[in-house]
């Protein structure tokens, strides 16, 4: 245990990007410009519920316009304040800015424990707050985007879109006005599985690079290699899923709020997510281990750790402990300051989160495009594309019947080749694409430069760098 004091969420990130700015040649009237959170609007709200006016309170931050709209989730959860929304806000400029998405950074908040309300309840309550912000522009297509987070999901932004719309009852855009909205309310394909979806694309990407994964320790492919994940709600649990379904990881601990569950031989991650649907918990699994003290396991043997919950879980407390040599941050600000000052010290590796998680904000992304260009994408090129691989069908065709038994089609070729891509599968590889080159720009950063020694450093840079030349083009 330390006796050094941990910052606060807001200061652990101004640390890690006053770290980044240090090796940066900025001036410094700019570098201050864009550490800074532009605005926090706070908004007290009642609602009647159960017969009683209920207050809440809520957040919408706006950490940086460089780029408009600005975009980020809306959380809900009883902690809710502003250091953690400002914190949040700061994380999504850095993160729209390495995946180049056209965004700048917010985040939002609403102080509530969603599991103590009925449905209609917090229909209510999202209605009013979707109201408190869209009256001043914070939720609008052309300024300020939001998207589901911690305690929210499609529900809760399909209400939201149905509240702006009946605000702005002419405006053509109002679908783009929110992201992460159901697929029959103006959604796309592959929203919630995207940061899941891109936490394995960022894994699969580290894993082409041997150089990296040396100095992780590791070698070889996914396949095999054991793999903690705190946390099983929507990031944590797609995440593992397609890590263990796909690419043959072994799950050997999963984190819940209830404890833990470990098993050196592999967990079923689907099956404990329908435990938890079923238990309100991992509580009682039975092909694992509970461990009571949940946390602990964090500490455990394995390759890979995914922290895909809270803030903060590794602090000055516990990372001297932690044995994974790679960890990759699924959720925002898992790792604070000090403890990647320590994990660094003992050469572990760390995927940030600003790069990590960033899946959810690209898909959000394409969700945007298609609500302002009003069209499926794939859909006028689907069948023309299909066409044209008809006519090289054709002619294989030809040949297979020309050269006899000598050579034969193999058999799936024609309906896999055939097959126009749809929009799910369009999606997945923009993402796939987005977490490849963001990469790609991120590892470059690391190894171009010896004074830049971890990876988190690197995604800042670039991060930065194009934040600052945005603002140089606008002449600020
Ligand atoms: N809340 C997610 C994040 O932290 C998604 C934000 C978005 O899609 O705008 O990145």
């Amino acid at each position: 245990m330390s006796n050094r004091a941990e910052p606060s969420f807001r200061e652990s990130v101004d640390l890690m990007f006053n770290r980044a700015v240090a090796l940066m040649d900025l001036p410094p009237g700019l570098e201050e410009k864009i550490r800074v959170c532009n605005a926090t609007y706070t908004v007290r709200f009642g609602v009647r519920l159960r017969g009683q006016v209920h207050t809440f309170t809520g957040y919408r931050s706006v950490h940086s316009e460089h780029m408009e709209p600005v975009k980020g989730g809306i959380r809900y959860a009883p902690e809710v304040n502003q250091d953690e929304v400002e914190a949040l806000a700061a994380l999504m400029t850095y993160k729209c800015a390495l995946v180049e998405t056209p965004f700048g950074g917010s985040k939002g908040g609403l102080c509530i424990d969603p599991r103590q309300y009925e449905e209609e309840e917090l229909e209510r309550i999202t209605r009013r707050f979707a109201y408190e912000l869209a009256k001043r522009d914070l939720i609008h297509p052309a300024q300020n985007v939001p998207a589901p987070d911690m305690g929210t999901g499609e529900r809760e932004m399909a209400w939201i879109a149905d509240q702006y719309a009946r605000m702005n009852t002419t405006d053509i855009n109002a679908r783009a006005c929110v992201t992460g909205k159901p697929p029959n309310a103006g959604g796309i394909a592959g929203r919630v599985e995207a940061t899941g979806r891109g936490v394995q694309y960022a894994l699969r990407e580290f894993f082409r690079h041997p150089d990296d994964m040396k100095k992780a320790g590791l070698e070889g492919k996914l396949d095999g290699k054991r793999v903690i994940v705190q946390g099983l709600g929507n990031v944590g649990y797609h995440a593992a899923k397609f890590l263990s379904e796909e690419d043959g990881a072994l799950i050997t601990g999963i984190i819940e709020r209830d404890g833990a569950l470990f098993n050196p031989a592999g967990i079923n991650v689907q099956a404990v997510r329908d435990w938890i649907v079923r238990h309100d918990g991992v509580t009682g699994f039975p092909d694992a281990r509970h461990v009571a003290d949940g946390a602990v396991v964090l500490e455990e043997e394995c390759d890979i750790l995914i922290p895909a919950a809270l803030e903060g879980v590794i602090s000055l407390d516990n990372a001297a402990r932690i044995k994974a040599p790679l960890i990759i941050e699924a959720a925002n600000g898992p790792i604070t300051a000090g403890a990647d000052e320590i994990l660094r010290e003992k050469g572990t590796i760390i995927i940030p989160d600003l790069y990590a998680n960033a899946g959810g904000v690209t898909v959000s992304y394409f969700e945007w495009v298609k609500n302002l260009s009003h069209i499926r994408f794939g859909r006028l090129q689907r069948r023309q594309e299909e066409a044209r691989h008809q006519l090289v069908v054709d002619e294989l065709e030809r040949l297979d019947r020309y050269l006899g038994d000598a050579w034969t089609m193999t058999p799936d070729f024609k309906t896999k080749y055939l097959r126009g891509a749809d929009e799910l599968e369009l999606v997945r590889s923009g993402l796939d694409d987005t977490m490849r080159t963001a990469y790609q720009s991120m590892s470059e950063m690391w190894h171009s430069r010896d004074d830049v020694r971890d990876m988190r450093t690197a995604g800042f840079i670039v991060a930065i760098e194009r934040v600052a030349a945005s603002y140089r083009a606008k002449g600020i």
